[in-house]
Formats: C-alpha cells, sequence, structure tokens
C-alpha cells in the first residue's frame, strides 16, 4: 500500500530523470499481450510472447506512458 503511493508520488513525469524504468516481473501476470508496449511512443517496449516486457533505456524517452497503462504497476521508475 505504501509502496503503491510513493510510487505515484515519485512517478510523475518530472521527477524521471535520473531514474530507470524498471519491469517488477513479479508483479506482471505474463499472460497477456502487454498494454504498455502499445502505447510507448518511442518503441522502447518489446514483449516476447507474454513474458513480461523489457525496456531499451537507449530508446526511453521517460515519458511515463508505459507506466500509467500497466493495471499491476509492474512498470516503474526507480
Ligand atoms: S517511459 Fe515512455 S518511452 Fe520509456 S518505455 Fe515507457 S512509454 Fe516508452
Amino acid at each position: 500500500m505504501a509502496d503503491n503511493i510513493l510510487n505515484g508520488l515519485f512517478n510523475s513525469k518530472k521527477n524521471t530523470a535520473n531514474r530507470m524504468l524498471v519491469v517488477k516481473e513479479a508483479r506482471c501476470p505474463q499472460n497477456h499481450a502487454c498494454p504498455s508496449v502499445r502505447v510507448c511512443p518511442a518503441g522502447a517496449l518489446t514483449q516476447n510472447g507474454f513474458d513480461a516486457p523489457i525496456v531499451n533505456m537507449d530508446k526511453c524517452i521517460k515519458c511515463g506512458k508505459c507506466v500509467k497503462f500497466c493495471p499491476m504497476r509492474a512498470l516503474i521508475f526507480e
């Protein structure tokens, strides 16, 4: 609970500059096409089958759209 609140506070666009986008595989059910892959404007997310998505930080512009789209909060900035 406190973890979710803190993530919400610190995942805003302005606070991502020094953070890395991290995939929390334990939170991802890995049984569906990841909705966040489709919304990434930079093509920074890929998915093999229904596996948890993979982030390419060389492409990521840290816009945070994927974070908002994942209902499981499996994508977070740390
Ligand atoms: S933060 Fe933006 S650019 Fe980076 S992976 Fe998520 S949607 Fe793509």
